[in-house]
């Protein structure tokens, strides 16, 4: 194997954001392990399909295990899957409520633990977060929590990891067209294109092309990257 290509493993790479940071990898040259509840069944050179719920560290340990037997190290986690489920706060089930935590925020605990002890000097990874982690949106309690907590997450381990060279950053999508948001209304999703600085939705490539350059950058660490049109903007950058 070519020690310049980089072995990555991307949780909830089945679909939307994930797969296209799945493909951006792949067009790069590297190795991708695409990690869901259920994947489809693809194995070549290049990709590893890996059954695993992120909520479940010995499904985790089994794919990570996978990983490193096939191709010996990890160089890259992205913290993508994600789970969203909305109502406000006073009527939100609580079973709600801790499904969101558990996939969004104990679920990127997980995989980083799990992956951890494999992770070389140089490593990186990548969290998903969201603007509403940042912004109240009324409605969105559990979803905003799990994402704000993700901000705190990443900035606490870019301090611990980094006396071992391992960067950890949060790439903060817009609002991009995929399963989680298709169930919007028109009516919701024009409001909220309208508060959007440049006037439209964002790409699944267009975040992906930014997780490829953040998951390189060598002295980035413990920064939030908005990939938003411009949304943060207009409220400002988180501190
Ligand atoms: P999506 O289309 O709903 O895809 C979610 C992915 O996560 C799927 O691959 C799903 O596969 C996987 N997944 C969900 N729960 C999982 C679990 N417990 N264990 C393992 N995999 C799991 O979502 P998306 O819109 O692409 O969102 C991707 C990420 O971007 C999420 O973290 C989301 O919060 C964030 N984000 C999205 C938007 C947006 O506008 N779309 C905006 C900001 C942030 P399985 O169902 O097979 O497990």
């Amino acid at each position: 194997m070519l020690n310049s290509t980089k072995v990555w493993l991307v949780t909830g790479g089945s679909r939307g954001i994930g797969q296209a940071i799945v493909q951006r990898a792949l067009c790069g040259g590297d190795r991708v392990a695409v990690l869901a509840r259920n994947p489809e069944k693809v194995s070549n050179e290049n990709s590893l399909s890996l059954a695993a719920d992120v909520c479940d560290e010995n499904q985790l340990r089994a794919a990570v295990e996978q990983v490193i037997t096939v191709w010996g190290r990890i160089d890259v986690v992205v913290n993508n899957a994600g789970l969203h489920r909305g109502g406000k706060a006073s009527r939100l089930d609580l079973k709600d409520w801790e499904a969101v935590l558990d996939t969004n925020l104990s679920g990127a605990l997980k995989v980083i633990r799990t992956a951890e002890p494999h992770l070389k000097q140089d490593a990186s990874i990548v969290n998903i977060g969201a603007v509403v982690g940042f912004r109240g949106f009324p409605g969105d309690a559990a979803y905003a929590s799990s994402k704000a907590g993700l901000a705190g997450l990443t900035r606490a381990l870019s301090i611990e990891f980094a006396e071992r060279g391992i960067r950890v950053n949060l790439v903060i999508p817009g609002l991009v067209l995929t399963d989680m948001t298709s169930s919007l209304s028109e009516k919701a999703m024009e409001s909220m294109r309208n508060m959007i600085p440049l006037g439209r939705l964002g790409e699944t490539k267009e975040i992906a092309d930014v997780v490829h350059a953040v998951a390189s950058a060598s002295y980035m660490t413990g920064a939030f990257i908005p990939v938003d049109g411009g949304l943060m903007s207009t409220f400002g950058l988180p501190g």
